[in-house]
């Protein structure tokens, strides 16, 4: 008997100490997965991040009393590094989808966002019915990649960042891209010949993405998202770059 209790005590003990290093505490980094290849809410200048969500993840430690740690990884690997304990937050243009809801939590959302169409000028592409028979390029495991099969495209093209399906585009290699809107103004600004079709694909939310088991961070998130919205701060860093 004194050995199962002992052993239960042992058990006890590790499972505290995996659950402290696991995740993120006052004073130590708050670890943000990201994709920095997604301009205005991520994206490389010089050797720095930045962007909407690098400015709201580090208010949100500044909140916490931690400091930010930013990883920058594919887009699809950013889940993987949150289920996982690599990253303590997934904060990446990420749109709430009942799918992800089944192995993450999300925060309350922070941003409004949408799918749209961007083509070559001149296009007979005029809304998402127009895709169907058409090549359709899309960033690997984004709600564009994950909602395009529904319109029927001739085929679904596969990029690992969205400039580069934007280039395919520019090269006459896919009819059309489908892309957060944000991103999408930034690469039709950056590039000449290119528009986005007017009617959205789709209508989505952005929020953050945490671990199942870590409500207590998902609760302090939401906490620090409500001051900021409150008092105007993220309204502040979204109008630095929208
Ligand atoms: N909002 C899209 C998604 O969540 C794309 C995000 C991104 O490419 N960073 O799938």
């Amino acid at each position: 008997m004194k050995k199962l209790i002992a052993a239960a005590l042992v058990a006890g003990m590790v499972f505290s100490v995996s659950s402290m290093s696991l995740y993120a505490e006052e004073g130590g980094p708050l670890v943000m997965a990201t994709s920095a290849e997604f301009p205005p809410y991520e994206y490389h200048d010089g050797d720095e991040i930045v962007g909407i969500d690098a400015e709201v993840a580090a208010a949100i430690a500044d909140e916490l009393g931690m400091t930010l740690e930013i990883q920058d990884m594919a887009f699809d690997s950013i889940l993987a590094a949150v289920q996982s304990g690599k990253a303590d937050m997934g904060v990446a243009g990420m749109t709430v989808t009942e799918d992800r809801l089944k192995n993450v939590n999300f925060t309350d959302t922070y941003a409004e966002a949408a799918q749209v169409i961007i083509v070559q000028e001149g296009s007979e592409i005029a809304g998402p019915d127009d895709l169907e028979g058409k090549v359709v390029g899309v960033q690997l495991g984004t709600t564009g990649d994950l909602y395009c099969d529904d319109v029927n495209p001739r085929s679904v093209e596969r990029y690992n960042k969205g400039f580069e399906a934007v280039q395919a585009l520019l090269q006459g290699k896919i009819d059309a891209v489908v892309i957060d809107r944000e991103p999408a103004k930034v690469f039709v600004e950056e590039n000449e010949g290119l528009e986005i079709v007017d009617e959205a694909f789709t209508e989505e939310e952005y929020a953050i993405a945490i671990a199942k088991d870590n409500t207590e961070l998902v609760d302090k998130v939401n906490d620090a998202l409500a001051t900021f919205k409150e008092s105007g701060e993220l309204q502040e860093i979204i109008d630095k770059y929208i």
